[in-house]
């Protein structure tokens, strides 16, 4: 790397962000002899699990799943505690990582990438930070996570208010001690509906203000069973092979049997035998859950019926029960007692769909029926999903176009991971990927081993550059659509949908072919001398 002090450094590629993508770039740039250089906004490694500290925070993919898989040493060595990890565990993890692979060296922390604009004339990415680094680089690699730009709603007198609050996605390192506190919850997606029992325990007082009620499945975390541990370490290789091929990069007991084709009572069981075991897995109940209303409606009657079970207040069951659209066409949460919290007396939920928040006044907030005095408010009001991070960085591609405008309709990539007039730049488990409707690390993990074999044939070829083709990039974006609207997903203002963001296009943004036949399709793209993508 040729660094003269005051001068623009320059390296092989330049990484944005530090979370389980940046780090596993790096961890393999470094392998192939790229030279790297990696910027992060945090103080720290992490990504989400370093940002997202709220009282409650844990992974829904099993621990076992939820890992690495490039080091055998790794997986065989690191030990978790629990069945579903929690926030800090993972945050330790993912630290353990950086330091036994030496990663920090060329981490560059505390730094924002403000611009990276691609320079014609030599084909390289001229990138630009908050603290005034600027750095050329051959390749550009997107790890900037799809859930990782925390959206605040604009409501009325939100800077007057005079307690303290929070967003779940920028959580105080420090923690938060609600102790005596009267607390607002804005948000019952799943970050509010882990956060929402343990701040109930502790607040004097917990409103809920619930905008749409979500379906949530119970975890029924416990700690991990040390001989599930040792079978799957015993069995880690088959174990992450069938993962990769799966169709959400975990394997979960698959029913090829549809939803309408069983008797009411063998449905019951095998729905009462899922929400018994716990976990996304319900979601594969039957094969039609996704694609059929009717199926479908099965399976949310199971869980209305199952939420008015669990509340003592019959008309909080009811407020606490989705309706207007299909299970798991919003992300499925999962739980530790969020529906029994609302039993508690120190809790109320209120309905601002009936009664939408007005403003955040200096002591609170004020719906249009009722005004709430809160010490505290908390945000969790989600992110803006899979484009944020990208579209608030200066980029700028060939003849100077902008992510912005070429983005102005809803994300348009080729396999999620490449995008036409952006050549050498490379988005991980970008939009039009299988990403966040699947393990993330399995999806990380498959990008980065694509991105590093394609820089390789770069290289090696001795070409300059590689972009994708704007017709390849139309007809993935087509097949993603087709695909996505074969499903009941659209039928959700869901953020999978852009629906949370005021004025963001409304495109369902993940490819859901499945992880296994997405990762068969960019291999055979790659075999095929990258295949929808020009070289030169
Ligand atoms: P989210 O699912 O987008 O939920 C945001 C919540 O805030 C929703 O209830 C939403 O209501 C509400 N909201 C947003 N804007 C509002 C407004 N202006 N007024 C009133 N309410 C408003 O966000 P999240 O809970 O942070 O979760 C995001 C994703 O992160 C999840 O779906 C999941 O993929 C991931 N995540 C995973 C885990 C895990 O693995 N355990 C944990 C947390 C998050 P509407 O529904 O009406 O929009």
């Amino acid at each position: 790397m040729a660094d003269t002090s005051g001068q623009k450094k320059t390296v092989d590629a330049v990484v944005v962000g530090a979370g389980f993508a940046g780090l596993y770039m790096l961890y393999r740039l470094r392998g192939l002899g790229f030279t790297a250089r990696v910027f992060e906004a945090g103080k720290g490694v992490g990504g989400t699990w370093y940002w997202n500290r709220y009282p409650g925070a844990r992974c829904d993919v099993e621990s076992m799943d939820y890992s690495y898989s490039f080091s055998d040493e790794l997986q065989q060595e690191w030990r978790w505690t629990e069945r579903y990890s929690a926030q800090p565990e993972i945050l330790k993890y993912i630290n353990h990582v950086a330091d036994r692979f030496d990663l920090r060296r060329d981490i560059t922390f505390s730094t924002r990438v403000t611009a990276a604009v691609f320079d014609e004339d030599d084909d390289r990415w001229d990138i630009r930070t908050d603290t005034g680094e600027q750095v050329s680089a051959r390749f550009c690699i997107m790890a900037t996570g799809c859930l990782s730009t925390a959206q605040v709603p604009d409501f009325k007198g939100r800077e007057s208010f005079e307690g303290k609050w929070y967003h779940t996605g920028h959580w105080p390192h420090e923690g938060v001690d609600f102790t005596g506190q009267r607390v607002g919850v804005i948000g019952t997606g799943s970050s509010a509906i882990q956060s929402i029992p343990i701040i109930a325990g502790q607040a004097a007082h917990l409103y809920v203000f619930q905008r749409t009620p979500n379906f949530s499945v119970p975890a029924h975390n416990a700690p991990l069973d040390p001989d599930y541990e040792r079978s799957v370490k015993a069995n880690y290789t088959e174990f992450r092979r069938q993962a990769r091929e799966s169709r959400i990069g975990f394997v979960v007991e698959r029913n090829d049997k549809s939803a309408l084709e069983v008797s009411p009572e063998e449905r019951l069981s095998e729905y009462e035998k899922r929400w018994n075991r716990g976990g996304l897995g319900f979601a594969a109940t039957y094969t039609d859950l996704q694609t059929s209303k009717a199926a479908n409606d099965t399976a949310a009657e199971y869980f209305r019926a199952k939420i008015r079970s669990l509340v003592r207040d019959p008309a909080i069951g009811e407020a606490l029960v989705p309706r207007h659209y299909p299970l798991g066409t919003k992300r499925l949460c999962v739980d530790t007692g969020y529906y029994e919290t609302f039993n508690r007396d120190n809790v109320t939920l209120i309905d601002i769909k009936k009664s939408p928040i007005e403003e955040i006044t200096p002591h609170g907030l004020k719906t249009r029926d009722a005004a709430f005095t809160l010490d505290s408010i908390v945000f969790a009001t989600g992110f803006d999903a899979m484009t944020g991070a990208l579209m608030s960085i200066d980029l700028r591609g060939r003849g100077g176009e902008t992510i912005q405008q070429k983005w102005a309709e809803g994300p348009r990539t080729y396999l999620g991971l490449a995008i036409a007039g952006f050549p050498n730049l490379f988005a991980i488990t970008g939009p039009g990927s299988p990403s966040v409707l699947s393990n993330m690390i399995v999806s990380i993990e498959q990008h980065v081993d694509w991105i590093v074999d394609c820089m390789t044939y770069i290289k090696e070829g001795g070409f300059a550059a590689i972009e994708a083709t704007a017709q390849a990039q139309d007809m993935w974006v087509e097949h993603v659509n087709d695909v996505g609207h074969m499903t009941l997903y659209p039928q959700a203002n869901s953020w999978y949908m852009g629906a949370n963001i005021p004025g963001k296009p409304r495109i369902f943004m993940p490819y859901i072919g499945g992880v296994g036949a997405y990762r068969q399709k960019c291999d055979e793209v790659a075999a095929k001398g990258y295949e929808g993508f020009s070289l030169r």
